[in-house]
This record gives C-alpha cells, structure tokens and sequence, in this order.
C-alpha cells in the first residue's frame, strides 16, 4: 500500500534516475480524478502508443481521442528518450485488468494469466506510453529503453519496491499485446540491476 507520490516528488524522483524530463502544460492537475480515486499505487505499467511522430504522440496522449479522454498516461516516452509529462493524477491508461494480476504485484511474486477484466488500473499504477507502431517491426531505440529502465527504476526506488512491480499492459488486461518488441522479462532485468 503506498500513497502517490506528489507531483513534485514525482519530478524530482524522475530528474534524479538521470530522466529528460519535458513537462508539457499543466501537467500536475491534468488528471481524472473527478472520475474516480487515484491510489494507493502499487506498480508501474508500461505501454505502446501505436503512433509515430513524437508531437503528435505527445498530443494525443495528452488529450485522448474520442470515447478515450485524457490524460492516457503520466509520461510519454518518445524514441529520442525523453519522457513528456502530460498528467499526473489518475489517468486513462490501464483499464480494468486482473485482480490476481494485482495481488501478485502488491506480493511482487510471479505474475499469474491476465484472463480477468474486474480490477480497475487507473488507480493503481503509474503508467508510461511509448512512442511505437507496436507491430513488431517500428524498432525501439537504445534512448528509449533507457527511459523505461529509468523511469520504472525511480517509481521502484521511491516507494521501496522491487521491479516486480514493473509490469506491462499486456501482463494485466486480457487482449492487449502492449509493449510489443522487447519483453517485460528483460525490462524487469534491467530495473532490477539498476536498482542494486
Ligand atoms: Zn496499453
């Protein structure tokens, strides 16, 4: 059980793993909340944008598209590795996944199937978007798997948890394939080593 980090804090944690960090508007009250609780957070969820073009994958992330309002998440991460803030608060990332999905990353144990949709995800994780086509070929830049190791990494490092608590969209709700094109196995090897 751990309580939000603040806006602020969040900033600094991400400057202090060594993070470019853009904030983009107002970042710190851009949120959903009005629509239901943030907290407590319990892991960090990673996805892919299907989009190419940093600008506009900021945008649209900031701003959702119709029937999907935004914020779709706290950060976008943009081949060049730098991670743009878009909000903070709970955002519409994560969706309903699966709650022993969730029981599992509060433990940090072994994650079981995502075949459940019953377990709200926007108030449990910090999620992070992507910029990438997601269909296995669009390749992933050094820079930017840099930026998930170290964003997931200070996330970890903050609230003292082990990157167990990094997890990919595709690890919690059931038809989603996000990240495509490098495993949350080998990501989660690379918080862990950074976290030593
Ligand atoms: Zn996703």
């Amino acid at each position: 059980m751990a309580t939000p980090m603040s806006a602020n804090r969040f900033l600094d944690a991400l400057r202090d793993e060594g993070v470019t960090v853009v904030e983009v508007g107002d970042w710190r009250t851009h949120n959903r909340n009005h629509k239901g609780p943030w907290g407590p957070v319990h892991g960090v969820m990673i996805h892919h944008t299907v989009t190419s073009g940093a600008e506009k994958t900021v945008r649209i992330c900031r701003e959702g598209y119709e029937g999907l309002p935004g914020p779709l998440c706290h950060g976008v991460i943009t081949k060049d590795g730098r991670v743009h803030l878009v909000g903070y608060g709970r955002s519409n990332h994560a969706g309903l996944g699966d709650d022993d999905v969730l029981r599992a990353v509060i433990a940090e144990k072994a994650l079981p199937p995502d075949n459940e949709a019953n377990t709200d995800g926007n108030r449990h994780f910090y999620g992070f978007e992507c910029e990438n086509l997601g269909d296995g070929e669009d390749p992933w830049t050094e820079a930017q798997l840099d930026a998930v190791e170290r964003v997931s990494a200070a996330i970890c490092r903050h609230h003292e948890w082990t990157a167990r608590s990094v997890i990919g969209h595709l690890e919690w709700q059931p038809g989603k394939i996000d990240p495509k094109g490098f495993t949350m196995d080998a990501m989660r090897a690379r918080v862990h080593e950074r976290l030593k």
